[in-house]
C-alpha cells in the first residue's frame, strides 16, 4: 500500500498515512485534531527532479579561439 501525505487545513499539520490505492481526503481524518478538512499532498517520491533550470545552463566547455 502506498503512503499518502496530507496536510490538515484546521491545524496545518502534515501527516502521512498508509492507505489503499485511490484513497481520498474523504477517507482521511486528521490524527492531530480529528478534522476531516484535510488536503492530499503530492508524494515526494513520485516526481524526480530532472530539469534544473535555476541558474541557467552555461556550459563553457568549448574554449574560445
Ligand atoms: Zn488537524
Amino acid at each position: 500500500m502506498p503512503i499518502y501525505e496530507y496536510i490538515c487545513n484546521s491545524c496545518n499539520k502534515e501527516f502521512s498515512l498508509l492507505q489503499k490505492m485511490g484513497s481520498t481526503e474523504k477517507d482521511t481524518i486528521c490524527p492531530h485534531c480529528g478534522s476531516r478538512d484535510v488536503r492530499k499532498l503530492i508524494s515526494p517520491f513520485c516526481c524526480s527532479v530532472q530539469s534544473g533550470d535555476s541558474t541557467g545552463n552555461t556550459t563553457t566547455l568549448s574554449g574560445s579561439t
